[in-house]
């Protein structure tokens, strides 16, 4: 019997860059075998000669030719990362990790926020849902960065206005700037969705995780219907190595999706 090596990464030529913002870029790759995910779960992607990261794809899913990382410059793999250009390679493993269960989405509204490159996984949400909006009653998204300039896709939003009501915020504006200032929790307000029965996926810095978490639970939303995309030390990505514990659970096998029932128990879960 031959039993494929969960640590052999496939290779993925990278075909197109894309600079979002200073810090942030959109990686479109393709990987040489098809590797189908859904939104929310991860990939490890090797950079040669620097090492593995974690990443969640940001494309649209239903995509398989291609699949697109958008990755913030950070340390050392992440600045080596952006230095790649097309027709280089780096190397795929995975999907990993439990995804958005969508279908519970079905039948209520859904309220996404997100935080600076935490919009990047959530984007891969957002263009999945798109495919269901038949099924959903209707998608509101908050969004923040911490200036004008550091918010990715800002062109194709122009787009996602015509599917979701889309609310942005940044923590220090511009002349030209047209949204609201100030951290997202103050964009997020009663009356925006039927709390009581809305799902709410979080997706961000773990300061911002924490301060939405507390204000959605003000604003009424049910604890098994808060989903959180928690990003701990994943290294082996399969629950071998016990690098990215949370609590019980390990984030690479159990998550990265949880729901705040799942998790809340766990002393400072972020
Ligand atoms: C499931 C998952 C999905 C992720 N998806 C994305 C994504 O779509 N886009 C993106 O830009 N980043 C994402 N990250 C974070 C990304 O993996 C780290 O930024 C990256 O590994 C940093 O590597 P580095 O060598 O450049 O930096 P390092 O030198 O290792 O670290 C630089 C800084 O980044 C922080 N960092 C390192 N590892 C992580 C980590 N695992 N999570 C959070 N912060 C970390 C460190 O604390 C340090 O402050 C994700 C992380 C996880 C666990």
């Amino acid at each position: 019997m031959i039993v494929s090596n969960p640590y052999q990464p496939v290779k993925a030529e990278v075909l197109e860059i894309i600079t979002e913002t200073p810090q942030i870029k959109t990686f479109i790759l393709r990987p040489e075998t098809s590797l189908p995910y859904l939104s929310g779960q991860f990939m490890q992607v090797t950079i040669p000669g620097v090492g593995e990261c974690p990443f969640t794809p940001s494309s649209d899913p239903k995509k398989t030719e291609t699949i697109e990382f958008t990755v913030m410059k950070a340390g050392q793999a992440t600045s080596r990362m952006h230095e790649l250009k097309p027709g280089e390679a780096v190397g795929l493993r995975g999907p990993f990790g439990r995804p958005y269960p969508l279908e519970k989405y079905h039948g209520k509204d859904v309220y996404i926020i997100g935080g600076g490159v935490g919009i990047a996984p959530l984007r891969a949400l957002l263009l999945a849902l798109f495919h269901e909006l038949d099924h959903l009653n209707k998608i509101e998204l908050r969004l923040g960065a911490r200036s004008p300039r550091d918010l990715p896709y800002k062109e194709e939003m122009i787009g996602w206005r015509k599917k979701a009501n889309l609310v942005l915020t940044v923590d220090r504006g511009a002349d030209d700037w047209p949204g609201e200032v100030g951290v997202v929790t103050e964009i997020m307000k009663p009356g925006d969705v039927d709390f009581e029965t809305a799902v709410a996926i979080v997706c961000g810095p773990p300061i911002m995780m924490k301060f939405a978490t507390k204000k959605l639970l003000e604003l009424g939303i049910c604890e098994k219907n808060l989903y959180l995309s928690m990003e701990k030390n994943m290294t082996c990505g399969i629950g071998k190595c016990f690098h990215c514990n949370l609590g019980k659970h390990l984030c690479c096998k159990d998550g990265p999706v949880f729901t705040w029932s799942e998790i809340k128990d766990i002393p400072d879960p972020w």
